[in-house]
């Protein structure tokens, strides 16, 4: 070859390689800056969650000026601050064998339980879970409670080896029914809306008590609701069975929403109220609590906007294990569309509700080097394989920002209640008093719902927060109980107390 040909040669290597060079750095300059974008929006999820204890303090604020508004009149707030009609709890001298139901949003429980008369004697308790096909939540009232009657027979019916008189004799049920109600006394009330993605539309502004003693008749099940409640209030009364300091209960599972024992004469909207015990339970439904203080991303506002029930229950939406993951499939879906990180949109990443919350819960818990059960929710959940490391750990970062909000969040609405009937240490929502003249009482909450019990993470940043909030001093008085199956047993437990023999001594004067 002559000197020119190599030289020629020679030239064009090196062309090439620049070339190829140019290229790669090329590549490498616009994966750069489209992972800067991922990390922004990330970054950007992280400002927008953000719950210092200077906002937790705000929203604790609003939560206890809400609650006044929804006392003083109807309509008066967001919060609906409902009477309940239920004004003793229980104390321990409740007998016998008692029915319950306990329809939330995703389960419905069929429980018996048998007290012995003593505080925290449950001689034996029976629970069954069931859960409810999804065609009957948006289906007729007369297909949803059929399906109710038909199970509570069959458990009834296996009392006792199904003995005649298991059917025969007239039983007292407990029903907890876990959406917004409008109590006309404490075994009835009419549906107000429903939440938690339930749509049936017969079934609004009906007596509850009505339609499901009419499905009983159809089945041929010889039962009487005596106590109509809210799962909250269900809770409040085990809580109160087990421990007499028990103030307020809270569920967290697919939805939220707290009660709390109120004195009469603060429920102004009602004057005249009269109790024998001077108290009643509020049923506050505070998964519609609303102020500019919490913070709310675009996230929200898009998924709020889809939702079949747009500006209603916004507090329930950043918090309830029903939407936890949707919020995380949205921010996905935003870092995706932004940056292209897994190539064109995945189309699963755009189905709504496609991540539940126990997939937020392993991503987050998920404490392998690489990550295994991230990928494996990719690969299988949404059809996303081969998703690098770097953008699985980001996955994980961006669950634990929306857990971590919702958990704190429910612990500035716990301490909102406490703040409304002065037991935060603070001297009341009028505040005034120095924290150190306060006299703290031991104070007990009650908890229940999937999100809290049995969701370790969850459950340790609530806790965490709740203790920054009340500060080291007040922390130690205040006691979050565990109460699982409360709305349950504690509905059996009021049907005892409010059964066809007992009078009822609410009155209106
Ligand atoms: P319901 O709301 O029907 O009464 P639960 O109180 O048991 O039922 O709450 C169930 C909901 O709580 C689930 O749908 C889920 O959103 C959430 N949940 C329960 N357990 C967990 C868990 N271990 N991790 C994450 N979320 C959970
Ligand atoms: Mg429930």
């Amino acid at each position: 070859m002559g000197r020119v040909a190599v030289v020629g040669v020679a030239v064009a290597v090196a062309a090439t390689a620049c070339a190829v060079a140019a290229v790669v750095v090329g590549r490498r300059v616009r994966s750069r800056r489209k992972w800067r974008r991922v990390v922004g929006v990330l970054a950007e999820l992280e400002e927008g969650c953000e719950t210092t204890v200077g906002r937790l303090r705000q929203v604790v604020d609003a939560m206890a000026v809400e609650m006044h508004a929804g006392l003083a009149s109807e309509g008066g707030s967001k919060l609906k601050m409902l009477l309940t009609f239920v004004d003793g709890l229980p104390n321990g001298c409740e007998k016998g064998t008692y029915y319950a139901l306990d329809l939330g949003g995703t389960n419905f429980r069929v429980l018996r339980v048998q007290l012995g008369g003593q505080r925290s004697s449950i001689l034996e308790k029976e629970v069954e879970r069931i859960p409810i096909p999804q065609h009957l939540t948006s289906s007729t009232s007369e297909n949803l409670f059929d399906f109710i009657a038909s199970s509570l027979k069959e458990f009834v019916e296996r009392e006792g080896g199904g003995s005649e008189n298991s059917l025969n004799s007239r039983r007292e049920l407990g029903f907890t029914f876990s959406f917004p109600v409008k109590q006309t006394s404490v075994s009835s009330g009419i549906l107000i809306k429903w939440t938690k993605g339930f749509c049936i539309q017969d079934m609004v502004g009906r007596d509850v008590t009505e339609c499901l003693e009419q499905a009983m008749t159809r089945k041929g099940l010889n039962m009487q609701v005596a106590a109509l409640v809210n799962d909250t209030v269900g809770t409040l009364a085990l809580g109160h069975y087990h421990d007499p300091d028990t103030v307020a209960a809270v569920i967290i599972g697919t939805g939220t929403n707290a009660c709390y024992l109120e004195r009469t004469d603060a429920i102004i909207k009602c004057q005249g109220l009269l109790t024998t015990s001077g108290g009643m339970v509020v049923n506050m439904e505070w998964g519609n609590f609303w102020s500019s203080h919490l913070p709310r991303t675009s996230y929200d506002i898009d998924l709020d906007a889809d939702s079949p029930n747009p500006n209603d229950q916004g507090f329930e939406k950043m918090i309830s294990g029903m939407y936890l993951g949707d919020i995380v499939r949205r921010v996905i879906l935003r870092m995706s569309q932004e940056a292209d990180i897994f190539g064109t949109v995945p189309s699963r990443l755009s189905m709504p509700f496609i991540l539940s919350s126990y997939l937020i819960a392993a991503m987050l818990e998920d404490d392998s080097p690489e990550l295994k059960e991230v990928a494996r929710i990719f690969k299988d959940i949404l059809e996303i394989p081969d998703v690098p490391l770097k953008v699985r750990k980001l996955v994980v970062k961006v669950c634990d920002v929306v857990i971590r909000r919702a958990a704190r969040l429910a612990a500035a609405g716990i301490v909102g209640i406490l703040k409304k009937i002065g037991r935060d240490g603070s001297g009341g929502i009028t505040g005034g008093r120095s924290r150190s003249d306060v006299k703290m009482r031991r104070t007990v909450v009650a908890i229940e719902g999937g999100l809290y019990t049995s969701y370790t993470m969850f459950r340790e940043y609530l806790h965490e927060a709740l203790n920054e909030i009340l500060g080291e001093d007040i922390a130690p008085y205040v006691i979050l109980k565990d109460t699982q199956d409360g709305s349950g047993i504690g509905a059996a437990l009021l049907a005892v107390a409010h059964s066809s023999n007992s009078v009822d001594s609410v009155q209106l004067l």
